[in-house]
């Protein structure tokens, strides 16, 4: 016996059981990202290495450790996307997409990233991303955040999260605030665990991102982005605060909020859940208004965020809430060589003219009661019958699986009649 080739670790099938809550969840999603406007993108899975490393940043999780590189046959570099903004930023520049003009745009497909799976993270996940470019004030942070609100209130998940806000101000104003807290957690060296003191002169903003429960004192305590925002990203936070009140979106100004990528300046946010466990950030953005000058464009303000969608299926799950219909409606059995060549036929007929239709065609010989076995497995609400009889009589019996009513013969048309009053 061979040895069963295994999927990689942190990279999941989604099997047809699960299949419907997904196709239910990116329909939500697609609508209400249209319904404000959005048009959807599609960038390749695979982008230069170089185009993460100045995106993201050097000192970053993803890039120091979770991404999946790989030299090329050619011998470039290439990495698997870990997110979507910057192959999005990409394409938007490479295209002309935002020359003299704004775009609001969505994404959505599999990300990956080398981290240690656990619930709710995985290696190959999935993102639903939203990124509008060429539009700087505090309006359309709201719309972005507003649209959010909306999604999770589709989905019947609005109060499962929590809408956390943040400025990060502007890189100027960064810089200041980042000296202070170096000189902070300096001075309480001896508190700090391995990671942070790590990270105290490379990216020491991330420190405050930090899980280890033993640090929230520390870390309650340090200096806070707020009292060092610039003038400008504070009207700007003030700004879109005013839109939120008007909306009544809550919110919990959370100034530990700093997110992991170094494109982010101004707004940040993220909407949390604590059903999920440790993994809770169900959707996290913010704006990136010197991303897109850094990667060769010309200046743009723009803002965006990412849906975690393994994370808002498993919400989902419980709930039986989606409405995709998969079973089929009928299920065709037939008995001997005529009835199935017979069979085959009158199937096509029946997806012709009723397009909605799903009829499910018994394979291989099998008696008439096996068939209706598999006809109940299948889910379908009736059986069409058809052995030598129905064949010369050019009729099909109808047998009705899923209530009281006796089973009758029908001529092609009427049957096409009865049929329709299954599709929904
Ligand atoms: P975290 O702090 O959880 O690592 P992050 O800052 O790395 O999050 P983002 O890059 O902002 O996450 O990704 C946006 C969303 O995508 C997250 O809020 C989460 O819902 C989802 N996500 C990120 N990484 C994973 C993963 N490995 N598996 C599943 N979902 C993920
Ligand atoms: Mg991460």
């Amino acid at each position: 016996m061979q040895k069963n080739i295994q999927a990689i670790r942190g990279m999941n099938d989604i099997l047809p059981e699960s299949t419907p809550l997904w196709r239910y969840l990116e329909g939500v999603l697609q609508t209400v990202a249209a319904s404000y406007g959005y048009q959807e993108i599609r960038m390749p899975l695979l982008e230069s290495t170089e185009l993460f490393k100045r995106s993201i940043g050097e000192v970053t999780d993803i890039v120091e450790k979770e991404m999946y590189t790989f030299a090329d046959r050619n011998g470039d570099s290439l990495t698997l996307r870990p997110e979507g903004t910057a192959g999005c930023v990409r394409a938007t520049i490479e295209s002309g997409l935002l020359h003299n003009q704004s775009q609001r745009l969505w994404y959505q497909g599999p990300m990956f990233r080398h981290e240690r799976p656990q619930r709710g993270r995985y290696r190959q996940f999935h993102q639903f991303g939203v990124e509008a470019f060429g539009l700087a004030g505090p309006d359309i942070d709201a719309e972005l955040i507003l649209m959010s609100a909306r999604m999770l209130e589709r989905l019947g998940l609005k109060d499962n999260a929590v809408l956390h806000l943040n400025s990060l101000g502007t890189v100027e104003s960064r810089q200041i605030y980042r000296e202070k807290l170096i000189h902070y957690f300096e001075q309480h060296q001896a508190q700090l665990d391995e990671d942070s003191r790590n990270r105290l002169y490379r990216n020491p903003m991330r420190i405050l991102d930090s899980k280890n429960p033993q640090l929230r004192d520390l870390i309650s305590r340090a200096p806070k982005m707020g009292d060092y925002l610039d003038e400008d990203s504070r009207r700007h936070l003030v700004g879109l605060l005013a839109m939120l009140d008007d909306a009544r979106i809550p919110y919990q100004l959370d100034p530990c909020l700093v997110r992991g990528l170094d494109y982010y300046s101004k707004t940040v946010f993220e909407w949390v859940t604590d059903q999920l466990g440790a993994q809770g950030t169900l959707c996290a953005g913010g704006r990136f208004d010197t991303l897109v000058e850094h990667l060769g464009g010309k200046p743009t303000g723009a803002a965006g965020f990412a849906i975690g969608m393994e994370r808002m299926v498993e919400l989902l799950r419980d709930r039986r809430v989606h409405d995709v219909q998969v079973a089929p409606q009928c299920y065709l059995a037939m008995m001997g060589e005529a009835a199935q060549r017979y069979g085959i036929q009158l199937a096509e007929t029946l997806r012709s003219r009723l397009p909605q239709l799903r009829v499910l065609m018994n394979c291989g010989d099998a008696g008439f009661k096996a068939q209706l076995k598999r006809a109940d497995k299948s889910g379908a609400a009736i059986a069409l019958l058809i052995g030598d009889d129905e064949v010369r009589q050019n009729r099909v019996t109808v047998k009705y699986l899923r209530e009281e009513r006796t089973q009758e013969q029908l001529l092609l048309e009427q049957l096409i009649e009865r049929l329709a009053t299954f599709v929904n």
